[in-house]
């Protein structure tokens, strides 16, 4: 499946990729293992099915980090998550709820309409629990053009 569409990974996979931008830098497969209470050799599997996929990359005796790839991937990872967050709060939830709840299905939600979403809630600035950031792909979001590309 195509990394651009959002629903190429598991949402696991989608908290270790999180997980690992937001540690920034070499990440230790131990520390993401205690991180999520996970077994190592549980997270070995995992982590390689990432490396494989072409969002991490192993470097020995030290861990693991995002490739270029993965970076990309897990901004919008990110932004997705505190879009629909925020999503959440709007509609009566606490911070602490929303975050859960966005956790448990933002891995089902496409790109497509996180960007729609964005738009239609205005491209806020601050998310429940950070930042949010807008690339053209949301901010194009204008009405009769949804999800179009640029053409000619
Ligand atoms: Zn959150
Ligand atoms: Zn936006």
């Amino acid at each position: 499946m195509e990394p651009e569409c959002g629903l190429a990974l598991s949402s696991r996979k989608v908290e270790y990729i999180k997980f690992i931008f937001e540690t920034k830098g070499t990440v230790r497969t131990t520390t993401i293992a205690s991180a999520f209470g996970v077994d190592p050799s549980t997270i070995t599997k995992t982590l390689a099915e990432l490396a494989a996929a072409g969002y991490i990359r192993h470097i020995p005796y030290h861990g693991v980090c995002l490739t270029k790839t993965g970076e990309r991937h897990a901004a919008f990872l990110i932004k997705r998550h505190r879009i629909l967050s925020l999503m959440l709060v709007r509609n009566g939830l606490s911070s602490e709820e929303a975050c859960s709840e966005a956790s448990r299905f933002e891995s089902q939600v496409t790109k497509k309409a996180v960007d729609r979403i964005c738009h239609f809630m205005g491209h806020p600035r601050q998310g429940v629990c950070g930042e949010i950031t807008h690339d053209d792909d949301c901010l194009e979001q204008e009405q009769g053009t949804p999800g179009s590309k640029k053409r000619g």
